[in-house]
This record gives structure tokens, sequence and C-alpha cells, in this order.
């Protein structure tokens, strides 16, 4: 196993390239796993897309791997010995000597912070690959044998990042009500853990239908078809129809940065907003929303923390929600460009691409 078969992003908007990558040379308390399942994310189709990011690179940050190698004695996050076998996520390798990581202990604002899924494709530092570097400086979270392989690839950016945005708003109370914007995988996880923290009711936005079935299924208490309803102040008066006049105690922002002008209308005065959506262009914020006081949390990736809760939730919490309804289309590694593309129609939730060619 001298080299691994990657998916490689060679150009903006085109078909990616296989290639055969020499395995990296590892170094103390590096790691290789031989990759389970990958999942992709919309920051994947964004690097495609050319939004960020300069090619080449694997593209790639959520992925579940078994240990084939590694040098030097590595403990998990609980401060467990790792060993060969054990199936795995890493959080982003970060120094561990600036502000962030020292002083703050924030590592996920690390400016040296390596990230996966960018990386010039010597690194193999992406998902989409046969093979995955974890290097030094990334926290290792073990998945307990109930966590499919693609879900424990999910939480290592969408679960993480939504239970780094729900400790950011702090506790729900039994009486408040939460509504969130977006259906895709944040959306669909932030209905999911609503419910589980016990808000009174929960409200999700978004589009297609075959999203909003999941939202439903994963305890909704109520939906509205996007596509379906494009004026914005009917948007805003469902909502306010819902929670008594008021607006939600709680928005989640689960869809892109410019609906953080809906969210601020739709949450009541006082209330609290997540924003863990990007892209979309500029927020805008209209001069009358600034008497309206609310909190707003800018959520960004998440701390090691997030990712091992994530995966305790989702292991402790699978007999009370279907989680694998969230993994849509699955795709060899041949056919990654496939499923960039319909993630960018939004015919994806949340591909898996699975480390082999089509037979
Ligand atoms: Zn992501
Ligand atoms: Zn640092």
């Amino acid at each position: 196993m001298a080299n691994a078969l990657a998916a490689v992003i060679t150009s903006f908007n085109n078909e990616l390239e296989l290639q055969s990558v020499p395995l990296p040379e590892l170094g103390p308390g590096d790691i290789l796993i031989k990759v389970d399942a990958a999942t992709l994310c919309g920051t994947d189709t964004h690097r495609w897309q050319g939004h960020f990011g300069t090619p080449p690179f694997i593209p790639g940050h959520e992925t579940c791997g078994t240990i084939v190698e590694l040098r030097s004695e590595r403990c998990d996050i609980l401060g467990k010995p790792l060993k060969v076998g054990d199936r795995i996520i890493s959080t982003y390798p970060s120094c561990g000597r600036c502000y962030y990581c020292t002083v703050l202990h924030q590592v996920s604002l690390c400016p040296n912070v390596k990230i996966f899924g960018g990386a010039h494709p010597s690194s193999l530092l992406g998902g989409c690959a046969e093979y995955h570097h974890f290097p030094a400086g990334g926290s290792i979270v073990r998945i307990p044998d109930e966590v499919t392989p693609p879900l424990a690839a999910s939480a290592a950016c969408a679960l993480r990042t939504v239970m780094n945005g729900f400790e950011k708003v702090g506790a729900i109370e039994s009486h408040e009500t939460v509504a969130i914007l977006g259906g895709g995988p944040l959306g669909l996880y932030s209905v999911a853990v609503a419910r589980d923290r016990g808000a009174k009711k929960v409200f999700l936005i978004g589009a297609p239908e075959v999203r909003l079935d999941v939202a439903r299924a994963w305890g909704a208490d109520d939906v509205l078809n996007l596509d379906r309803t494009p004026a914005l102040p009917d948007r805003v008066t469902w909502v306010k129809d819902r929670t008594d006049g008021r607006g939600a105690d709680l928005v989640f922002q689960c869809a892109v940065t410019s609906v953080l002008s809906e969210a601020i209308e739709m949450v009541r005065p006082d209330g609290r907003i997540a924003s863990i959506g990007v892209g979309g262009g500029p927020a805008t914020i209209g001069p009358t929303q600034f008497f309206k006081p609310v909190r707003i949390d800018a959520v960004v990736m998440a701390e090691p923390r997030h990712f091992y809760h994530a995966i305790e939730f989702l292991a402790t919490r699978r007999n009370r929600f279907d989680f694998a309804r969230i993994i849509s289309g699955t795709y060899t590694l041949d056919k990654t460009t496939e499923a960039l593309r319909k993630m960018a129609t939004f015919e994806e939730v949340k591909p898996l691409i699975l480390p082999r060619l089509a037979n």
C-alpha cells in the first residue's frame, strides 16, 4: 500500500481527476487511516465551484476510517490509547502554541490549523481517497460500534457544528420555541437536537419536500416548503402565527449567511439566533432591525468536545431518530464529480463517497 487512489479537484467546476498519491511519511503522533466513509458537505461544493481554495486538492472533510498505522503512542479524546483497527474521526490538527490554542482553548480558531478537504493531494488530507492522513495535533474520537461509518463521518462537520451552535445559545427551556431555517444536514440535525433538548415546539422552513419529510420524521411540529412560500413576509407570518405573534425564542440559521436578516425578523425581541450556514452573499441588516435587541452567535466549525458530543448523540439517540435518512446517495470515488454536481443542485442532502471504484 505505497499509494492511495484519490479524487482530486484540479480545476474549478470540472470533472475530478483520479490520481494515485504516495502515502505520506508518518512522523511522531501521526495516524494513517483506511477511509471507511466520506460524506460531502456544502463547503466541498463551494470549494469545487471556486468560492475558495486553490487546486489541486482532495475534497472531503467529513471522514471516518480505520487506523492502519500510527507512529508513537496516541490517545483518543478520553485519554485511551489508540491502536491499529480502531475506527475514528479527527479534528483538524492545530498548533498547540498560539493564543487560541493555549490561552483561549479554542483550537478551532488556531491560525495554523491544517484543514481537511482543501490541501494539496500529497498531504492526503481529504476524505475522497482510499487513505487519509490524520496528523498529530488533532483530537481523535473513537467511534462506538452502534454508529455507522457514514453517520460518524457526518458528525465530523455537520453535526459537530450543530452541537457547537446549541452550546452557544445555551439551555433551551421547556416553554421555548425553535425555528430552523434550512433543510440541509445542518437544519435537519438541528431539528433532532432541539427536540432532544426539550424545546416546546420545533419548526423548519426549507425545501425540497423530501428533506421536509425527514424533518417531520425527526419531530418537527410543523414545516414550511420554501419553494411554495417565496415571499418573506409570508414566512415571517407563518412563524409568528405559531409563536403567539411574538416570533420564535430561538432561530437557527442553517441555510446561508444572507438569510440572517430573515432570522432577525422571525426571532422574538431579545431572542437568540445561531447563524451556522455560510455563503449566499452578504447579509443585509435593515435600519429598523437595529431597534430589535437580539443575540446573534456566529457558529464556525467546532471544538474537539463537540465532535465527541456529536458521536455520543448519534450513539445514544439512535433509537429515537432514524439518522440514516440523512445520507442520500452513495457514490464510488470515480463518481465524486456527480455527487458534487447533485449537491450544487440540491438533489442530494448528504452524499456518501465510498473509497473504491465502480465495478
Ligand atoms: Zn463542512
Ligand atoms: Zn494554534
